[in-house]
C-alpha cells in the first residue's frame, strides 16, 4: 500500500518498476527468495517525498551465516565450482544483457531510492554497469599464472591464480548499483563467490538485480544479497569465520571499524574509502571549462561521490574571473524529484545525510566562513532532503568545512598566489583518492599530477571513470584497486607449484 502510494506520488514510473514495488521484499540466499530469520522489517524511503517506498528485509547475524553456509558451498563445489573460466565470462556477459534490457527499470529505482535525477541514472549509473559487466566478462579466461626463471637444476616453478574463496561486499548509496558492479565483476570473473549487503538506504537495485542472476547462468549460492544495517547485517559479515575477504566502499570512519574487526580472523580487506578532492585551478587554464569542470567537480550526484572536488583551489589572478561563474552555474542547477524531467540535482539520500550536511553549513558560518551561494534546503522546498548547491568563501585550512569530508554539494573556494605551493596545500588532506588540476602548460599539469597525494588525478577533465582504468585510495582513502586488472589482485591469491623434472 505504502509502495503504491509513494509511486503515485511521482509521474511516468514503469509498470514494471510498479509491480516490483508492489511485492514483498525478500532477500537472496542460495538462489532462493527468503525473508529475515528474525521476520523483521525496515522502510526505504524515496528521499523527495520522505514516503516509504517498499519494506525491506531487516537481516542479522543468523541472516548472514545462511549466505555465508550456501555461498562456501557453492565455491566448494557444484556448478560454479566446476564452470570454465569461458562459461563464467559468458554468464557475466548476459548479466550485462539482461541489466541493458532492464535499463529503465533499473534506472528508475536508482532514482526513487537514492534521489538522483533520472536523467543522470539513465545516462551515468546503468551504462556504467552494463559496461563494467562487460569488462569482467572478458577478464574470466583471462586470468593467468606465470612460470618462474627458478634457480635450482631441474625444477619448473609456476604459479596459478586462484580465487580468494567467499567475499563479503559492503556497499554505499551514492551509486547503488554501480558499486554493487564494481564489486561483483571482478569477484565473479576470478570464480569467487558473495555475500552481498548493499547500504540499507538503497537495496532495490541489488535485490531487482539479484532477480536476474539465474537468467544469466549464474548457479544458486553464487550471489548471496542480504540487506540490513551496518551493525547488524554488514558487522556480522566482516566477524563471520567462513568469510575470506571483506570489499567495502563506505566511510573512513567505518572502514577503520572493519579493518580492525576483520584482524580478528586475519581476512584480507581492501577498502575504498572517504575523500576531500582537492581541484587545482591554476590561471592559465581554459577558465571557462575550468568553471564547468569545478561545479561538476562537486555537483555531480549532489555531491555525494567519496571523490568529490570539494577544495577548489583558484589562483588569485583568476579568481574573480571563475567565482561568478561558478556562483552562476550553482545558481542555475534546477533541483528537484529526480523524476521530475526538469531535475538536475535531486534531493540527499536521506534525512540523516540532510542533517549532516546542513549541520556542516552550519558549523562553516560559525567558524567564519561565508556562504557565497546556496547554505541550505531553498524554501520552496517543504519536505525531501533538498541541499541547495552552496559555496563557501574565506575559509581557513583549519576549519571543519575544510578539513572534513561533507558528502554534499558544498564546495569551499580556497585563492592562492604561490603556484608552487598549491600542490602542497592540496596534499594537506588525510584523504587521497583523486584530485585534479586545470591548466594550459603540459609540464606544470605532469608535475602535479607526479606530486599530488592521490589514487586518481584528473588533468583538465573530473570525475572520468571506466572499467579499464583502476581507482582506489592513497592515505586514509582506503587501500586496494577497484575496476581495470588492477582489480584482479584483491580477488585472486596467488599459489606457487614446484615440480621436480628429475632434469
Ligand atoms: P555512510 O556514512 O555514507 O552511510 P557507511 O560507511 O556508514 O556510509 O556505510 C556504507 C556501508 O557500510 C553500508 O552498507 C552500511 O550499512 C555498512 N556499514 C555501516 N557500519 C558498518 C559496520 N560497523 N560494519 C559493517 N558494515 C557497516
Amino acid at each position: 500500500m505504502q509502495a503504491a502510494a509513494a509511486a503515485t506520488a511521482n509521474t511516468n514510473i514503469d509498470p514494471a518498476v510498479r509491480e516490483f514495488l508492489g511485492r514483498r521484499m525478500k532477500m537472496l540466499i542460495d538462489g532462493k527468495w527468503v525473508d529475515s530469520v528474525s521476520g523483521k522489517t525496515f522502510q526505504t524511503i524515496d528521499p523527495s517525498t520522505e514516503e516509504s517506498l517498499a519494506e525491506i528485509p531487516d537481516g542479522n547475524a543468523e541472516d548472514v551465516d545462511r549466505a555465508v553456509r550456501a555461498a562456501r558451498r557453492a565455491f566448494e563445489s557444484g556448478p560454479w565450482a566446476s564452470m570454465s573460466a569461458s562459461e563464467r565470462g559468458r554468464a557475466i556477459w548476459k548479466l550485462a544483457d539482461l541489466i541493458e534490457q532492464h535499463a529503465e527499470e533499473f534506472a528508475q529505482l536508482e532514482t526513487l531510492d537514492n534521489g538522483k535525477p533520472l536523467s543522470v541514472a539513465r545516462a551515468a549509473d546503468i551504462p556504467l554497469v552494463v559496461d563494467h559487466f562487460r569488462y569482467y566478462a572478458g577478464w574470466a579466461t583471462k586470468v593467468e599464472g606465470e612460470t618462474i626463471p627458478v634457480s635450482a637444476p631441474g625444477m619448473l616453478a609456476y604459479t596459478l591464480r586462484e580465487p580468494v574463496g567467499v567475499v563479503g561486499q559492503i556497499i554505499p548509496w551514492n551509486f547503488p548499483l554501480l558499486m554493487l558492479a564494481w564489486k561483483l565483476g571482478a569477484a565473479l570473473a576470478c570464480g569467487n563467490t558473495v555475500v552481498l549487503k548493499p547500504a540499507e538506504q538503497t537495496p532495490l537495485s541489488a535485490l531487482r538485480f539479484g532477480e536476474l542472476l539465474d537468467d544469466a547462468g549464474i548457479p544458486p549460492g553464487v550471489v548471496n544479497i542480504v540487506t540490513g544495517f551496518g551493525e547488524t547485517a554488514g558487522a556480522p559479515i566482516v566477524d563471520h569465520p567462513g568469510i575470506d575477504k571483506i570489499a567495502f566502499t563506505g566511510s573512513t570512519e567505518v572502514g577503520k571499524s572493519i579493518m580492525s574487526a576483520a584482524s580478528k580472523t586475519l581476512k584480507r580487506v581492501s577498502l575504498e574509502l572517504g575523500g576531500k578532492s582537492p581541484n587545482i585551478v591554476f590561471a592559465d587554464a581554459d577558465l571557462d571549462e575550468a568553471a564547468a569542470g569545478a561545479a561538476a567537480a562537486i555537483y555531480f550526484n549532489h555531491g555525494q561521490c567519496c571523490c568529490a572536488g570539494s577544495r577548489l583551489f583558484i589562483e588569485q589572478k583568476a579568481y574573480d574571473k571563475v567565482m561568478p561563474k561558478l556562483i552562476e552555474y550553482s545558481e542555475k542547477i534546477s533541483l528537484g524529484p529526480g523524476m521530475d524531467p526538469a531535475t538536475q540535482m535531486g534531493p540527499l539520500v536521506s534525512s540523516e545525510q540532510f542533517t549532516r550536511v546542513t549541520g556542516f553549513l552550519t558549523a562553516g558560518q560559525k567558524e567564519g566562513a561565508t556562504v557565497a551561494t546556496g547554505g541550505g534546503r531553498p524554501s520552496r522546498f517543504d519536505k525531501g532532503y533538498f541541499v541547495a548547491p552552496t559555496v563557501f568563501t574565506d575559509v581557513r585550512p583549519d576549519m571543519k568545512v575544510v578539513r572534513e569530508e561533507i558528502f554534499g554539494p558544498v564546495v569551499c573556494a580556497i585563492p592562492f598566489k604561490d603556484p608552487e605551493d598549491v600542490v602542497r596545500a592540496g596534499n594537506e588532506t588525510t584523504y587521497g583518492l583523486a584530485a585534479a588540476v586545470w591548466t594550459r602548460d603540459i609540464g606544470k599539469a605532469h608535475r602535479a599530477a607526479r606530486l599530488l597525494k592521490a589514487g586518481t588525478v584528473w588533468i583538465n577533465c573530473y570525475n572520468q571513470f571506466d572499467a579499464a582504468a583502476p581507482f582506489g585510495g592513497y592515505k586514509q582513502s582506503g587501500f586496494g584497486r577497484e575496476m581495470g586488472k588492477a582489480a584482479l589482485d584483491l580477488y585472486t591469491q596467488i599459489k606457487t607449484v614446484w615440480v621436480n623434472t628429475g632434469a
